[in-house]
């Protein structure tokens, strides 16, 4: 989608610090991270938000959570890590291309706020 930057970064028009991609799912560093560790995971097609999928994109989702399993291996994190997505104005997405917030590297509060 031409005006969306998660889009942007999946077509390499703008930077972002990627550190793992497959077909289907783009993982790179979230540009303010709020732990020692955050990552956004995002599906590669567009999507806005959970309320706009399609039968076709539950596989996504899948693959979204075996990449967090690939990520959290690859930097050692089998400590622990959060994955949170945030839809919609009162949960506060402020992009509007279905992402996940993984973050680990600090203790993490629950309930989050
Ligand atoms: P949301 O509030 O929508 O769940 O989270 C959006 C996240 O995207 C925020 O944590 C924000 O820091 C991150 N973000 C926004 N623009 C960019 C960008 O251009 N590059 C990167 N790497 N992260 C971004």
């Amino acid at each position: 989608m031409q005006d969306c930057i998660f889009c942007k970064i999946v077509n390499k028009e703008i930077p972002a610090e990627v550190v793992y991609e497959n077909e289907t799912v783009l993982v790179f560093k979230d540009i303010h991270p709020a732990a020692p560790v955050h990552l956004l995971l995002i599906p590669k097609k567009h999507i806005p938000t959970f309320f706009d999928m399609e039968e076709e994109d539950i596989k996504l989702l899948g693959d979204i959570q075996m990449a967090a399993a690939e990520v959290g291996k690859k930097l050692g994190l089998q400590k622990g890590f959060r994955l949170i997505s945030n839809c919609n104005q009162d949960a506060g997405q402020l992009v509007f291309h279905i992402h996940y917030h993984l973050m680990a590297g600090r203790p993490l509060h629950w309930p989050p706020g």
